[in-house]
């Protein structure tokens, strides 16, 4: 990652599906020109390549090789096919655990491969994790534990209070988008939030903005409502979620423990 003022000052997607868009340098371009450093999450290994290409053209574009939980009964198989992939970069996502299935035998594959995956990352000691836990909060962070050596992003974290402290105690940071702006539980989960973990994120094409699936630079009608949960402005909000992705980002993890919340 280039380093620069002008990215200090700019926009964070930590958690964008960059592949599931047709027109990739369209989007590429509008990333590269507002600015907006962008965790590009990937739902299978078989997937990765094409995301791993198009980051190789910009310093915007994070190429996240990931599993995506509700894939697990499907494509569980490729798993092995991840472990190479993870050489090629630093970021890891769409992975987690979804507990809407209430198929015990697919929840209990999803936690064996989320495991997997955490347990070949903690090995690496910097990788940054962008993890999915809808209905799944306290497995999730059960799974990643209390000494994982990398970074985890809790991505549209929507669990209880009480999970939202244990995601704490764990170092988590939590990425927030255009709907949990929109809900009063996703509300009163930021406003519990301590402001030097949260980031942004849009998880387009799976949430619209403004009548269209969101794309990147959609993070500044995020960027206004956490702005006014924290009743500060908006410059002020950009530059702490930029501080906290510099943070996320900052490479000798082992020496700069997070104190826990
Ligand atoms: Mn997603």
């Amino acid at each position: 990652m280039r380093k620069s003022d002008s990215d200090s000052d700019g926009l964070v997607d930590a958690h964008f599906h960059f592949d599931l868009f047709k027109d990739s340098a369209e989007v590429l371009a509008e990333i590269a020109s507002r600015r907006v450093r962008t965790i590009a999450v990937t739902n299978a290994p078989s997937v990765f390549h094409h995301t791993l290409k198009f980051s190789r053209t910009s310093p915007y574009l994070l190429p996240a090789v990931g599993l995506h939980p509700e894939l697990v009964a499907t494509h569980g198989r490729e798993l092995d096919s991840m472990w190479p992939l993870l050489d090629q970069t630093r970021f890891v996502g769409e992975v987690g655990l979804d507990y809407v299935t209430s198929d015990r035998e697919n929840r209990a594959a999803q936690r064996g491969v989320f495991s997997s995956i955490v347990e070949r990352c903690a090995t690496y000691g910097d990788k940054v994790l962008s993890v999915h836990s809808r209905r799944s909060a306290a497995d999730v962070i059960a799974v990643i534990g209390g000494n994982y050596p990398g970074r985890v992003i809790l991505h549209w974290f929507s669990g209880s209070r009480r999970d939202l402290d244990r995601g704490l105690e764990a170092g988590c940071f939590f990425s927030v988008g255009p709907a949990m702006v929109k809900s009063s539980n996703g509300l009163s989960l930021l406003s519990a939030m301590p402001r030097d973990r949260v980031l942004t994120e849009t998880d387009g094409p799976f949430v619209q903005s403004g009548g269209r699936p969101a794309r990147p630079g959609d993070v500044a009608s995020v960027v206004e409502a956490i702005a006014q949960v924290w009743n500060v402005s908006q410059d002020e909000t950009k530059s702490t979620i930029s501080r906290n992705f510099e943070s996320l980002l900052a490479t000798d993890l082992r020496s700069r423990p997070l104190a826990t919340a």
